[in-house]
């Protein structure tokens, strides 16, 4: 890079859409651009604050007009962001309690999320055959996630009535109930669950990765099975060549027999879940993997926008050190990565190689540093390298500049 360093920038044709954040991670997010993007790339954003005081100026304005952003660039990159809550309702003396803003910006981009952890060869992940990461695509729509429920407190009847346009009733017994019981009615709909699949079989291909789907369609015999024939017709119309051309399957399986392979698999493959099953089984990935800071992701919207950020919010515990001048050792990978993702999709999408390149850099710069022992507080707790050297948030960025 040292070439680049002096005089040549690398020149961006389209602009990243660049969404800043709130406390620790909008510290790392200027130093990162700081010593890691400014010196070697010839940076075209077009900036959002999404700095809880600037929604708050905006009416959250700001939010909507970044999604719409992504929108018309198809590339975006995200700072976390605080989710307002009562406390900060006082703390930052809201006119408001703002929306959590990645669900407005999902709401917009109407995407998947997919997750993927950050692998260094000196943490090892709990599951000891896993050598590759396994990216989890969760469907954030539906099921239990907006169901009605209710108590049943005596004997009676439990119908569900359907009516249509015209006002024309069907009916269906659900459940008689001989004292009391709970119950719950889940929706989904085709259009959300052909758009999860499209977004599933999209981002495969742009990984060349396996992509597995699993649901309980032998216990689910309509619901469950929606999924798996929309999956399956979606495939076979749409995608099969295209997975056949780069050498990568798609297979669907029962949600318990993928927890199985799953557990005796390396790794290196997506694996598309129902809202809940994608919930549970993020987290269990995530922390098998290893730490809160050494995973990704990035919403992928059907027609095909990227949204990258890292999965962590803004570490408020080290801000609120950091605000009374201590040094902190908060890690600054996830938020490279999102950075890193961001350049390497510009790049692709503008034929532009040297900032894919750059991207590649910047992983590949990260991940060295780690393991060559030089790592932040978090990591150093649960290596396996031995005696590694702890670095403050400032001087991790800097080890990682040095190895770039
Ligand atoms: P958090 O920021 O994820 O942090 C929780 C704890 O995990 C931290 O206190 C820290 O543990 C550890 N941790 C997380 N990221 C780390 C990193 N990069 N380096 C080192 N340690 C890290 O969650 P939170 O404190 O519950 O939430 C803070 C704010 O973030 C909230 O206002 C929430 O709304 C927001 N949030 C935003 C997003 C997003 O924008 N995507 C996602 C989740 C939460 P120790 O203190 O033990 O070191
Ligand atoms: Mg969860």
């Amino acid at each position: 890079m040292s070439e680049l360093n002096s005089a040549k920038k690398i020149n961006m044709a389209n602009p990243i859409v660049e969404l800043d954040g709130d406390e620790m991670t909008r510290i790392i997010w200027d130093i990162v651009k700081k010593e890691l993007i400014l010196p070697y790339v010839d940076l075209n954003t077009v900036y959002y604050d999404l700095g809880l005081e600037n929604r708050d100026k905006t009416d959250d304005q700001v939010t909507i007009d970044a999604a719409n952003a992504i929108k018309k660039y198809r590339v975006g990159v995200k700072c976390a962001t605080i989710t307002p809550n009562a406390f900060r309702m006082e703390e930052y003396k809201l006119k408001r309690m703002y929306k959590s803003p990645n669900g407005t910006l999902r709401e917009i981009l109407d995407g998947t999320v997919f997750r993927t952890p950050i692998t260094v060869n000196c943490v090892k992940p709990c599951v000891s055959n896993w050598v590759k990461p396994i990216t989890i695509a969760r469907h954030a729509y539906g099921d239990l996630y907006s169901a009605t429920e209710s108590k049943i407190d005596r004997e009676g009847t439990v119908e569900v009535i359907f009516t249509d346009k015209s006002g024309k009733e069907e009916k269906k017994k659900v459940f008689t109930f001989e004292g009391g019981g709970v119950i719950q009615c889940q929706y989904n709909t085709e259009e959300s669950i052909t758009k999860f699949a499209k977004s599933c079989f999209n981002y495969a291909v742009d990984m060349k990765q396996d992509l597995w789907f699993s649901a309980k369609d032998t216990i689910s015999k309509v619901y469950d099975q929606l999924f798996k024939e929309t999956f399956d017709s979606i495939f076979e119309n749409e995608y099969k060549e295209k997975f056949d051309e780069l050498g990568i399957k798609y297979f669907y399986t029962l949600i318990d027999d993928a927890v199985s392979r799953v557990m005796h698999s390396e790794g290196g493959f997506i694996w598309a879940c129902k809202n809940y099953d994608g919930d549970v089984m993020s987290d269990m990935v995530a922390s098998a993997f290893g730490a809160l800071a050494m995973m990704t992701s990035v919403l992928v919207s059907p027609d095909g926008c990227f949204e990258y950020e890292a999965a962590h919010g803004t570490v408020q515990r080290h801000y609120y050190r950091y605000r009374e001048g201590e040094k902190t050792s908060t890690n600054s990978v996830a938020t490279i990565f999102a950075w890193a993702g961001a350049f390497k999709k510009r790049g692709q999408l503008d034929g532009n190689d040297a900032l894919v390149e750059f991207g590649e850099k910047l992983i590949a710069a990260t991940v060295k540093t780690i393991e060559s022992g030089k790592m932040t507080k978090d990591l150093a707790a649960i290596t396996t390298f031995p005696n590694p050297t702890v670095l403050n948030t400032e001087e991790f960025i800097l080890a990682i500049k040095e190895n770039l």
